[in-house]
C-alpha cells in the first residue's frame, strides 16, 4: 500500500537548459542528468541514431504530391465514400494537431539531449500530417466545407468519446507528472498513433486499391510510415523508463495496459462502424473489427505486454500489407514520385504487418 503512495508522488523533473556538472552522455531517460549538449557519437541509447538517420530519410511534404487527379476524381465518389473521406481527415487533423503538443510535453521531461531530439523531429512531422489534410481539403471541397471538416472533433459525439478518452490520459501527465502517469500516457500515445488511425487507413487503401483517391492515399501511406517510428520511438522510450524503473513494473500496470488497450479497440471498432460499416465496397466490417484487434495486439506487444485479444495472432487483411509498405520496394501502387531522401534501405520502420 505503501509502495503504491511512493509511486503516485514519485515525481519526474524537467531537463535544465544547461547542465555544467552533467556529463554529455545522459545518465537516464527520465529524472537523469545530462549537460543537454548533444553529440550523437556520445549517446546513451543505441537505438536513438539508427532512428534519427531513418526518421530524417522518410522526410516529405505535402507539395511533393501532384493532387489533379483526385481533384476531378473525389466528385465522383460515391456519397458514402465523400462522408467518409472527410470524417477520418477531420479526425486525423485532430489527432495529429494534439500530437504536436504532446509530444513537445513529453519532451520536455526527457533527460536525455539525443531522445529529446528525436521527439522534435516527431512533432516536426506531426506538423506536415496536418498540412496533408489542410493541402487534400483545400484541393477537393470549398474553403466552408474545409472549415466544417476541421471542427467534425467538436460536433461528432462518437469522434469525443474517442478523443477525451486519450486526451484525459494526456491531461493526467501534464497536470501531474508522475512517472506513473508518464507511462500511461505513453500507452495513450501508442493507442494514438498505433491504433486509432488504423480504420481510417484502412479505408484509403481500399480506395487505392480500387484506383480511387491515389495522391490523398499516398499522402496517407507516407503518414502511416511515420507514425510507425513514432510507435517505435515511444515504444522503446516506455521500456526504457521500465528498465530505468523496475519498482513500476507492476502487477497493476499490467491491468491498465490490458485494460485499456481493450476499451480503445471497442472505441476503435465502434467508429469504424461509422466510417466503414457494411457500406464500403471491398471492405468488411468483420474483417476490419479483426484487423483491429489484431493492430491492438501488436501494439501492447510492442510495449512488452500480453495480447488483449486472444486468437488474434495474424493479419486477416492481407493485401493492407502490400499497400502499406510500398518502400519495400515491392509493390508501386501509389503514384510514388521520385523521393530522393528515402535512400536508407534497412530497418525501414515497418513493421511486420
Ligand atoms: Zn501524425
Ligand atoms: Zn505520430
Amino acid at each position: 500500500m505503501k509502495e503504491s503512495v511512493f509511486k503516485m508522488t514519485k515525481q519526474i523533473e524537467k531537463r535544465s537548459i544547461m547542465n555544467y556538472e552533467a556529463p554529455n552522455r545522459s545518465t537516464g531517460i527520465v529524472n537523469g542528468s545530462c549537460s543537454n549538449v548533444l553529440n550523437w557519437d556520445d549517446v546513451r541509447f543505441s537505438w536513438a541514431y539508427p532512428k534519427y538517420k531513418r526518421m530524417l530519410a522518410n522526410f516529405w511534404t505535402p507539395f511533393e504530391i501532384n493532387m489533379s487527379h483526385d481533384i476531378r476524381q473525389f466528385p465522383t465518389l460515391t456519397e458514402v465514400e465523400q462522408e467518409s473521406f472527410l470524417k477520418i481527415i477531420g479526425l486525423l487533423a485532430l489527432l495529429d494537431s494534439i500530437q504536436s503538443d504532446y509530444a513537445q510535453k513529453a519532451a520536455e521531461f526527457i533527460t536525455d539531449s539525443s531522445v529529446n531530439a528525436l521527439m522534435i523531429i516527431l512533432a516536426q512531422q506531426e506538423v506536415v500530417h496536418n498540412h496533408s489534410y489542410s493541402y487534400v481539403l483545400s484541393s477537393i471541397v470549398p474553403r466552408a466545407k474545409q472549415e466544417e471538416v476541421f471542427d467534425y472533433w467538436r460536433n461528432d459525439p462518437i469522434l469525443r468519446k474517442r478523443n477525451t478518452f486519450v486526451t484525459n490520459g494526456y491531461k493526467d501527465f501534464a497536470e501531474n507528472p508522475t512517472v506513473e502517469n508518464f507511462l500511461k500516457s505513453m500507452v495513450y500515445d501508442v493507442i494514438l498513433e498505433g491504433l486509432f488511425f488504423y480504420s481510417g487507413f484502412a479505408f484509403f487503401y481500399n480506395l487505392a486499391r480500387n484506383q480511387k483517391m491515389v495522391a490523398s492515399s499516398t499522402m496517407i501511406n507516407y503518414i502511416n510510415r511515420d507514425e510507425q517510428i513514432h510507435v517505435g520511438l515511444f515504444a522503446d522510450i516506455f521500456k526504457e523508463v521500465l528498465n530505468e524503473n523496475p519498482e513500476y513494473r507492476t502487477e497493476e500496470l499490467a491491468k491498465f495496459v490490458n485494460d485499456t488497450f481493450i476499451k480503445a479497440a471497442e472505441l476503435e471498432i465502434e467508429w469504424g462502424k461509422t466510417i466503414i460499416g457494411n457500406k464500403i465496397d471491398g471492405l468488411s466490417m468483420i474483417e476490419v473489427e479483426a484487423y483491429i484487434k489484431f493492430m491492438a495486439n501488436k501494439r501492447a506487444n510492442q510495449l512488452g505486454y500480453a495480447k488483449p485479444f486472444e486468437g488474434y495472432d495474424t493479419n486477416p487483411m492481407k493485401w493492407i500489407v502490400a499497400y502499406q509498405n510500398v518502400d519495400e520496394g515491392k509493390t508501386d501502387f501509389f503514384e510514388q514520385k521520385s523521393r530522393q531522401y528515402t535512400k536508407a534501405s534497412d530497418a525501414n520502420g515497418f513493421d511486420d504487418l
